[in-house]
């Protein structure tokens, strides 16, 4: 793309102001003559001068494309063999099998479970990924959601010894999806239990800086700090045979981001290894927009 012809589009315009007035490079995306470029503006106060760098990005951009719907129809294809092979083991089970033959059929329903885990996850973050910003959101209680998530998991905190207790004061509402932040519940619920040994998980619901605050704590493993910048990225795992064995797909959290950002919200993450993780998520109030500092 010539320089000229590109200043004359407004996006660029746009973005060369807003570099100088910030205190570093500021980014943006053009599309020109079919073609889509990332642009990159940082202003010189020292010479005057604005940099501009250019990076033609359609061909990566486009097979971005095609790897998410490849990824979306594959989920989709799966659902309907998988549904089929779970229903006949269900099936086997009710037959006079020899004890190998009920050990093998153990180890297939281990599995099933896993890759039914796997594709329902890979599916739910597709659809994330084409929705996006357009969820379904309305003014939503959150203390009704964690409550029934809650509830949900009392028996499998117990099966495992552990307490798992509910800390909500009153709060706003939020604007949201009701159905995806009971999935960002259930993630984060689902994970405490299943890295905790010992101890239990406190879910704490608070008001705060224009909206509210869910944090997840538990007193369980931990995650060392090396892992924290990367633990949010799909198929990301600290441990792949733990992870494994407690059913993880290494897609929980990489599902919780997106319904956050897709609600305008953030996630912070504190750990120590060996005494506890607590996930914390902010979102906005109804009505309200800006992110705390
Ligand atoms: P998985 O399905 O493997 O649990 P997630 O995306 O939910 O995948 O989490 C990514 C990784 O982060 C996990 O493999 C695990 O190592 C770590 N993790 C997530 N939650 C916790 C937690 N509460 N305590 C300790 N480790 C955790």
């Amino acid at each position: 793309m010539q320089f000229w012809p590109a200043e004359r589009l407004p996006e660029l315009h746009e973005l060369v102001n807003l570099a100088r007035q910030s205190s570093g490079p500021v980014e943006c995306q053009l599309e020109k003559g079919g073609r889509v470029f990332s642009c990159l503006a940082s202003w010189l106060p020292g010479r005057r001068h604005y940099l501009l760098k250019f990076n033609d990005i359609t061909e990566v951009r486009e097979l971005n494309l095609r790897k998410k719907e490849f990824v979306a129809n594959l989920a989709h294809e799966l659902k309907t063999p998988l549904t089929s092979i779970s229903g006949f083991l269900e099936t086997l089970e009710e037959e006079n099998l020899s004890p190998e033959g009920r050990g093998y059929l153990e180890i297939i329903k281990r599995n099933t479970v896993r890759l039914v885990r796997l594709v329902e996850d890979l599916a739910r973050l597709s659809e994330l990924e084409e929705k996006g910003l357009e969820l379904e959101k309305a003014p939503l209680d959150l203390v009704g959601v964690v409550q029934a998530v809650v509830e949900a998991y009392r028996k499998e905190a117990s099966n495992k010894g552990l307490s798992l207790r509910l800390e909500a004061e009153p709060l706003p509402l939020v604007e949201a999806d009701a159905f995806q932040m009971e999935q960002l519940v259930i993630n984060l619920v689902d994970n405490a239990i299943r890295y905790t040994e010992q101890g239990g998980v406190v879910v704490s619901l608070k008001p705060a800086e224009g909206g509210v605050w869910l944090s997840v704590t538990d007193s369980g493993i931990g995650i060392s700090e090396e892992h924290l910048p990367r633990l949010f990225e799909r198929f990301y795992v600290v441990d792949k045979s733990r992870s494994r064995r407690t059913g993880g797909t290494g897609l929980g959290l990489s599902i919780v981001k997106h319904i956050v950002l897709a609600h305008g919200g953030k996630i912070e993450v504190r750990s120590s290894p060996g005494f506890g993780s607590t996930f914390s998520v902010w979102l906005p109030a109804a009505g309200a927009h800006s992110q705390p500092a």
